[in-house]
C-alpha cells in the first residue's frame, strides 16, 4: 500500500465526517490509525491522534519521542506532524486546533484521553465514530481483498493439517497448540485464538479449550485465526471422531445448508439482515430456531470482528468489496454443537468465499 492510497483513504474519510454533519474525526492507535496512515505506535498512554478536521490539512499529533516513527509510517507523506515532549499537555495542542463542532472520536480511544480532551475543549462535542461512521473500513480495495484472501489460505491449510492428527485421547489444550502452531508456520505472525471445544463443550460457541480428553464419538469444534500481514483470519469446522451419531449428522447437514443459503443471499444491495434472515430461516426449519444462539457474521478486515454485521434486522445495503464472515451454529446444551464459518467478499455478481477448507462433517481418529 503506498502513501497515495493512505491520503485517498484519508479524503474519503474526511469527505464521510462532513457529509454526517461533523467538523471533523478524531482517530486514534489501532486499526483505524492504520488505516489511515499506516502508523502503529505501541499501545502506551502517551496521546497520538489523527486530526481530520474539515476544511484542513490533516494533522498527527504525536509524542516527541515517536515522531521519527511517525514519519516513516507508509502513509506519512502529506501528514503534518505536531509533537508534544513529556511535560507538556497534549490535550491543549489538541484543542487548539479544533474549531466550535461535533467531531467523531474513533472507538478504540482510550475514555482517560477523551475525558481530558473534553476538558481541554469549550465548544466541541465528542460522538462515537462506530456509530455514525460504522463503514469507514468495511469496503475493501484488491490489495486488501487479496491479503483477507492469503490468510484465509493459510487458515484453510491448517485446517487441512490438523485433520491429519491424533484427536481421541488428547485435550483440546493439546488441539489447540496445534492450531496455533500450524497457523504461524502457514504465515502467521500472530495467532488470535484458537476455540477447540469437544463434546458437550461443542455446544459453547466461544469455549476455552482446556483439559478436556477428546473421546471416540465427540463433534469438534475448532474455530482459530489470527494475523497475516496485517489482515485477519477467521475460520471454523466441526470434525467428528470416528462416527458420528445420527443427530450430528443431521445437525451438521442443517448447519451446512444454511451457510451456504446465507452465501447464496449475499449480493451487492442486499440488506445485511437478509443474508441473517437466509441462515436462520433454513435452521428455523429444521426445528433449531432457538438453538441459533448468534448472528450469521461479522465484517473483517484489520479487525476480526467489525462492520458489516450480518445481523437480524440490520438494513446496511451491501456493497461489492465488503468482507464479512458466514458462520451460522446450532448448539445443543449438555450434548455438542456445529458451527461452520468462512469469510467472503461481496462481489458485483454476488460473493466469493476467502475459505475454501472442506465443509464436511469429517471424521478424525
Ligand atoms: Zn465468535
Ligand atoms: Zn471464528
Ligand atoms: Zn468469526
Amino acid at each position: 500500500m503506498n502513501a497515495e492510497t493512505f491520503a485517498e483513504r484519508r479524503r474519503r474519510a474526511g469527505d464521510a465526517a462532513e457529509a454526517a454533519g461533523l467538523a471533523g474525526l478524531l482517530v486514534s492507535p489501532g486499526p483505524d490509525l492504520a488505516y489511515l496512515t499506516g502508523h502503529t505506535p505501541p499501545p502506551l498512554e502517551r496521546l497520538t491522534m489523527l486530526l481530520l478536521v474539515t476544511g484542513r490539512e490533516p494533522i498527527l499529533v504525536v509524542p516527541a519521542l515517536e515522531r521519527l516513527l511517525a514519519e516513516h509510517a507508509p502513509g506519512a507523506a502529506g501528514l503534518e506532524m505536531l509533537d508534544w515532549r513529556d511535560g507538556e499537555d497534549p490535550y491543549r495542542h489538541v484543542a487548539r486546533a479544533l474549531p466550535a463542532g461535533r467531531y467523531a472520536v474513533t472507538d478504540q480511544t482510550w475514555a482517560s484521553h477523551l475525558l481530558e480532551l473534553d476538558h481541554a475543549t469549550a465548544d466541541c462535542l465528542f460522538v462515537a465514530a462506530g456509530k455514525i461512521l460504522p463503514l469507514l473500513r468495511a469496503v475493501k480495495d484488491a490489495d486488501e481483498v487479496d491479503r483477507l484472501r492469503a490468510a484465509g489460505r493459510a487458515a484453510d491449510a491448517t485446517f487441512d493439517d490438523v485433520v491429519q492428527l491424533a484427536f481421541a485421547g488428547r485435550r483440546e489444550l493439546d488441539v489447540a497448540a496445534d492450531l496455533e502452531r500450524l497457523l504461524r508456520s502457514h504465515g502467521h505472525q500472530r495467532v488470535d485464538f484458537t476455540i477447540v471445544g469437544a463434546g458437550p463443550n461443542s455446544a459453547s460457541p466461544h469455549h476455552h479449550a482446556g483439559e478436556r480428553p477428546i473421546e471416540v464419538g465427540d463433534a469438534v469444534v475448532m474455530d482459530f485465526g489470527g494475523v497475516l500481514n496485517g489482515y485477519c483470519s477467521d475460520l471454523t469446522r466441526t470434525v467428528v471422531v470416528g462416527e458420528p451419531a445420527d443427530e450430528l449428522r443431521r445437525v451438521h447437514e442443517v448447519v451446512r445448508a444454511a451457510q451456504q443459503a446465507a452465501f447464496e443471499a449475499t449480493r451487492p444491495g442486499v440488506a445485511a439482515g437478509e443474508v441473517d434472515r437466509a441462515a436462520r430461516t433454513v435452521i428455523a426449519e429444521a426445528g433449531y430456531a432457538d438453538r441459533f444462539l448468534h448472528r450469521t457474521g461479522h465484517g473483517i478486515g484489520l479487525e476480526v470482528h467489525e462492520p458489516p454485521y450480518i445481523v437480524e434486522g440490520d438494513t446496511t445495503p451491501l456493497i461489492a468489496g465488503m468482507t464479512f464472515s458466514d458462520e451460522p451454529g446450532i448448539y445443543l446444551e449438555g450434548r455438542f454443537g456445529v458451527r461452520i464459518e468462512d469469510q467472503v467478499v461481496v462481489t458485483d455478481a454476488g460473493a466469493d468465499r476467502l475459505n475454501d477448507a472442506v465443509r464436511d462433517l469429517l471424521p478424525v481418529v
